[in-house]
């Protein structure tokens, strides 16, 4: 059984988690990296077989765009350093058309997701919170600060409970950060706050001192608290998160309590799901480290993109290493294992070699193949791969998977032996006759027993001599697809 089927079977036959509504969250604070893309796809493919078992669900996503900014993209320090410490709504974008650097990193997260099919319906916090949604959970919150100290000290072993202390941050009237504000003071309707200049490392406060509401946005819950309070706004019954958030004594731990204990409402069914591994290292945005989500559709199409998450059950690893390995090409071919479908599909390291050869028209070479015209989708399919293909040979392919014919002559021809040569010199006569590869082909390796010489080693030469490596596409194939003066220039070079 599928993983996913798997979970959604569970969810439902449990008969907890009605009615079913799949949520996940993203925090727009930068560009997202691949490995973000994990929760969303995950969460997205449980939604989707809750609602292939027959079940009517639901699945949204929450944008913490109320979240301040504490840290920055490189190229965003110079200009926006100012803005540390703003909740990510109010800080300018970077780029036009967009109402705040929130929104703009939001949106291009969106159109990520939405590329790979993922289409939730998105919810702002900021929106959230000024709509006054989240104010029984704020007033639950203050009533119980305490207890939530208690719950966090008992879980996850924080420090000593600190005199006074409030599960919220508001936003300061003076300077308008977020992050740099203590609050204490609750008295049922108000509460007091200063903004702290060193209350973090990463943005100073302004020193103001004074007294707010906490409700209709003018202030949020720390992460952990907001987790467990914005499944009971929303009505949240399943949701997960990666798995550093759910080892012993992490936030996760930390929301179930806070679940139990101060909101009385039901946990959501947990998906503590696996890391996004690049080459064996976890992929981090904060680390800048890998590849941004919206550059993968530069790499992959969108349906094997999704197909690299979804072959993988949430409880393991996804392992990707695209650079310099044949993790592409393998990943195509599983994907084209796994197709049901009746479609044609070109394998994608045939592509990978047709579109090194200058004289293969790929879609022709299909329609020979076939024999006969190719339906529309097939054109697609043949056209999308050859982009894939040509982005692959020029930016991860190995070395040796480059196939053409070298500008110079390849130091390696030194190492050719008599024999070889001789066959060279025999080859030359007959790419000069034959127009046909397949007629060709058969030629040469006749011409092998004629000289008595191992196939391998006679064809590694043709290939020594091209493109300095022992192996290739099909000889006679890469040989008639450039001009044939060309080859035997070459080869007539080798020989002297
Ligand atoms: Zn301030």
């Amino acid at each position: 059984m599928y993983w996913a089927d798997r979970v959604a079977k569970e969810i439902i036959d449990s008969g907890k988690f009605k009615p079913y509504w799949v949520d996940d969250m993203f925090t727009p604070s930068g560009y997202a990296h691949i490995g973000n893309l994990r929760g969303p796809l995950v969460h997205d493919l449980i939604y989707k077989a809750l609602k292939r078992a027959g079940s009517d669900a639901r699945f949204t996503f929450v944008i913490n765009d109320f979240d301040p900014i504490d840290g920055l993209p490189e190229d965003l320090q110079k200009d926006f350093s100012k803005y540390l410490g703003f909740p990510l709504k109010k800080a300018p974008s970077p780029k036009e058309d967009f109402a705040s650097f929130g929104d703009y990193f939001a949106d291009d997260f969106k159109k990520v997701l939405a590329s790979l099919e993922v289409k939730p319906r998105y919810y702002s916090s900021w929106d959230l919170y000024h709509e006054g949604k989240f104010d029984e959970a704020i007033k639950i919150a203050l009533d119980n600060a305490d207890k939530i100290q208690d719950i966090y000290q008992k879980v996850s072993g924080s420090k000593k409970k600190e005199a006074g202390w409030l599960p919220l941050q508001v936003i300061c009237e003076n300077c308008g950060r977020i992050g740099t504000t203590r609050v204490h003071d609750w008295d049922g309707e108000t509460v007091a706050y200063t903004c702290e200049e060193s209350l973090v490392k990463w943005a100073e406060g302004c020193g103001f001192e004074g007294r707010i509401s906490p409700f209709g946005g003018n202030g949020k819950l720390p992460w952990k608290v907001d987790w467990p309070a914005h499944w009971m706004v929303i009505g949240v019954t399943v949701e997960g998160a990666g798995k550093d958030h759910s080892s012993a004594g992490g936030s996760r731990d930390i929301a179930r309590e806070l679940c139990k204990e101060v909101f009385h409402i039901d946990e959501p069914y947990d998906l503590p799901y696996e890391f996004f591994l690049i080459g064996g290292k976890k992929m981090a945005s904060s680390k800048g480290l890998g590849l941004k989500a919206r550059d993968f559709k530069q790499l992959l199409p969108p349906e094997l993109a999704r197909f690299l998450f979804s072959r993988t059950d949430y409880r393991q690893a996804v392992e990707f290493d695209p650079i310099g390995t044949m993790a592409i090409p393998d990943l195509f071919d599983e994907y084209d294992r796994c197709y049901k479908e009746k479609t044609f599909l070109p394998r994608f390291r045939d592509i990978v070699n047709y579109v090194q050869m200058p004289n293969v028209d790929v879609l022709k070479k299909y329609e020979e193949i076939k024999g006969g015209e190719l339906t529309e989708v097939e054109i697609n399919i043949i056209n999308e791969r050859i982009k894939y293909a040509k982005i692959w040979l020029e930016k991860y392919a190995p070395d040796e998977f480059k196939i053409q014919l070298s500008e110079v002559l390849p130091e390696k021809v030194k190492e050719l032996t008599e024999d070889q040569k001789q066959f060279l010199k025999k080859s030359i006569d007959l790419i000069e006759k034959n127009n046909d590869p397949e007629d060709l082909q058969l030629a040469l390796y006749n011409l092998t027993k004629e000289l008595k010489i191992d196939a391998k080693k006679a064809f590694s030469a043709v290939y020594i001599s091209l493109i300095g490596k022992e192996f290739g596409p099909k000889a006679a194939w890469f040989l008639l697809s450039y001009p044939k003066e060309e080859i035997t220039k070459r080869l007539k070079e080798v020989i002297e």
